[in-house]
């Protein structure tokens, strides 16, 4: 017997469980992988698995609590499609071309919610100037499946074979989401929802295609959710997430962290909710003060963003379940996707815009008789939107949010490039009238990541899927 198969490294063996100890000692008797090379790389896979019982266990629950069938479509549709889909977007870049690896479509603004502090609008303006919320038909939009068709069309001639589906809720426009999803069963579809609308049915249909994922938003356990999202509405999604593990479904739930909610979602009791309730992974967003409702007070304060940082680095150790951010990279550095050129979103009105929370446009799909590469390749304005917040941005003040750090300066950008104002509200206005929050950039105080599968899933996978704040 190699008296390295024997071996134990003592910080790995306060982790491991008695079991994992068992485990291990029956696999590794009469084992000898100082023998032959390839059993010594099977060992040492064997042992870094055992080393990381967060590992194993998420990967004991992804292949008991979700179907194998949707678990190798996501592997492959998703996954080894998105890091191809990454190789080609820096070769275009090296080239000069602008066009992203992964596309948003904001479905509809129509929603059957209110969030507070949702940059989604659907009210309109009553004569006395009163905000009141759209009637049916009355300023609601919708993409057709025909515009989306000829953009996802496009689009995969350029590796791009992810799709992020945003609202307004996707689920109240059921006719083109259903449409899209079944002419490209070779995507995947990532669909933002509130998680309202998992009856048993919809949920088989989304089984049926096996190419989707879910991402239920909850803000927090259901006193602080529905305080911002609405009474009730914690349990309903709680309801739908429930009936997507039942039909072992592969989702992840989308929590926003506010500073009302900071003390709750960072903790092993909110994140051990959600893995009991059959989700594989949990996104937290920081929560951007952008609406006509916008509640500022509910901004992460400065102390706390570095905490937060702290917090989900000891969470991605422990929980079996993916913790996904998309504000640092791996090596602790601030990250804005939308500069990258990562987080371009096709607004409900055909409107091409930089990043979900930034309705703001000068392009529309239908441009250059619907030639949305020339469209996205030729686009000074989000070039100049990119350099603006990148290179020059970055060099000369934050590499965070500009949305947080700097406003005033982004609303007189947006005013200089005469961008046509989608949001349905008064988008620039509101910029202008907003201080600086909390920033996520913070320079001499970056944390990279401490475990090692986390390096590899921000490096290689995890910005531009649904990156954005
Ligand atoms: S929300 Fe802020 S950080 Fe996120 S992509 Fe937009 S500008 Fe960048």
């Amino acid at each position: 017997m190699c008296p390295r198969a024997l071996e134990v490294d003592p910080i790995c063996t306060a982790r491991m469980l008695p079991k994992m100890l068992l485990l291990r000692k029956r696999a590794t008797k009469n084992f000898h992988p100082s023998a032959c090379k390839r059993c010594g790389i099977v060992y040492t896979m064997f042992k870094t698995v055992l080393m990381f019982p967060m590992l194993l266990r998420f990967l004991y629950r992804a292949t008991t609590e979700v179907s194998w069938r949707l678990l190798f479509k996501a592997g492959w549709l998703w996954c080894s499609k998105s890091f191809f889909a990454l190789r080609a977007f820096k070769k275009r870049c090296k080239q000069g071309i602008q066009f992203p690896p992964f596309l948003f479509f904001s479905l509809t603004n129509r929603c059957n919610l209110r969030c507070r502090g949702c940059w989604v609008e659907t009210a309109v303006k009553t004569a006395d100037g009163r905000r009141q919320t759209a009637a049916e038909g009355e300023g609601t939009f919708e993409l057709s499946s025909e515009s989306i068709e000829n953009v996802i069309k496009i689009a995969k001639k350029q590796s791009v074979y992810f799709y992020t589906m945003l609202g307004g809720e996707p689920f109240l426009a059921p006719e083109t989401l259903w449409n899209t999803i079944k002419n490209h069963p070779e995507a995947y579809f990532q669909i933002i929802t509130n998680g309202h609308f998992f009856d048993e049915a919809t949920v088989r249909q989304i089984k049926r295609f096996g190419n989707i994922s879910p991402l239920v938003s909850i803000d927090g356990f259901e006193k602080e959710n529905d305080v911002r999202r609405g009474q009730g509405t914690f349990t309903k999604a709680v309801e739908g997430c429930k009936e997507l593990q039942r039909q072992k479904i592969l989702y992840g739930v989308a929590t926003t962290v506010t500073a009302e909610n900071f003390e709750s979602v960072l903790t092993e009791e909110y994140v051990n909710h959600f893995v009991k309730l059959g989700a594989m992974y949990l996104w937290f967003y920081v929560y951007r003060p952008v609406s006509a409702d916008p509640v500022p007070e509910w901004s992460i304060k400065p102390d706390m963003m570095l905490e937060l940082r702290r917090r989900l680095l000891r969470l991605r150790r422990k929980m079996p379940i993916i913790l996904i951010d998309t504000y640092w990279d791996e090596k602790g550095f601030a990250v804005c996707p939308a500069s990258k050129g990562m987080a371009f979103v096709i607004g409900p009105k055909g409107s091409i815009e930089p990043c979900p929370p930034l309705n703001v446009t000068k392009e529309w799909i239908g441009d250059n008789d619907g030639n949305f590469y020339e469209t996205m390749n030729n686009s000074e304005f989000l070039l100049r939107f990119r350099e603006f917040i990148g290179e020059k941005y970055n060099g000369e003040r934050s590499q965070g949010c500009v949305i947080i750090d700097h406003p005033q300066e982004l609303a007189e950008f947006f005013r200089s490039e005469r961008v046509i104002d989608v949001s349905g509200r008064n988008f620039l206005d509101e910029l202008t009238q907003r201080e600086p929050l909390a920033s996520h950039y913070l320079p001499g105080k970056e944390i990279p990541e401490d475990y090692w599968i986390y390096r590899i899933l921000k490096k290689m996978l995890f910005f531009g899927m649904g990156a954005y704040g």
